[in-house]
């Protein structure tokens, strides 16, 4: 398997497990851009928001949850932002749909 979030998933690639269950993993990001970086990503292999669609919906559904969640768990009170870069000009490097949830310090608007 080539994908590199499908061989986190499967454990052939080490990760720091934040969250789990049977529609997503959630992990700690390698290179961390605020106190708290987590990825959030679906177990089935899509390559990115540009492929989903409304049969998808329930699934995306519960990525934002569990990131919500997370967020509570983490005690980001004073906010956080979820972020799915999407595509090349989306900032994307990594072919399998994923939320950032980042949080733990102020994070300037717009991104570059
Ligand atoms: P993207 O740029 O595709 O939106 O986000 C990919 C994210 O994956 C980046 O924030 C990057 O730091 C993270 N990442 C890349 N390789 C690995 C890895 O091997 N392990 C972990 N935990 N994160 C990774
Ligand atoms: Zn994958």
């Amino acid at each position: 398997m080539s994908c590199l979030f499908c061989q986190i998933i499967e454990g052939s690639i080490p990760s720091t497990a934040v969250y789990q269950d049977e529609q997503c993993y959630a992990f700690a990001d390698i290179h961390p851009q605020a106190p708290v970086h987590i990825l959030i990503v679906p177990r089935v292999h899509i390559a990115s928001l540009a492929q989903t669609g409304h049969a998808d919906a329930a699934m995306l559904g519960h990525l934002m949850v569990v990131a919500a969640e997370i967020a509570r768990d983490k005690e980001l009170d004073a906010g956080y932002r979820v972020v799915a870069n999407t595509g090349s000009d989306g900032g994307q490097t990594v072919g399998h749909l994923h939320l950032h949830l980042l949080g733990g310090r102020g994070l300037a608007w717009p991104p570059g």
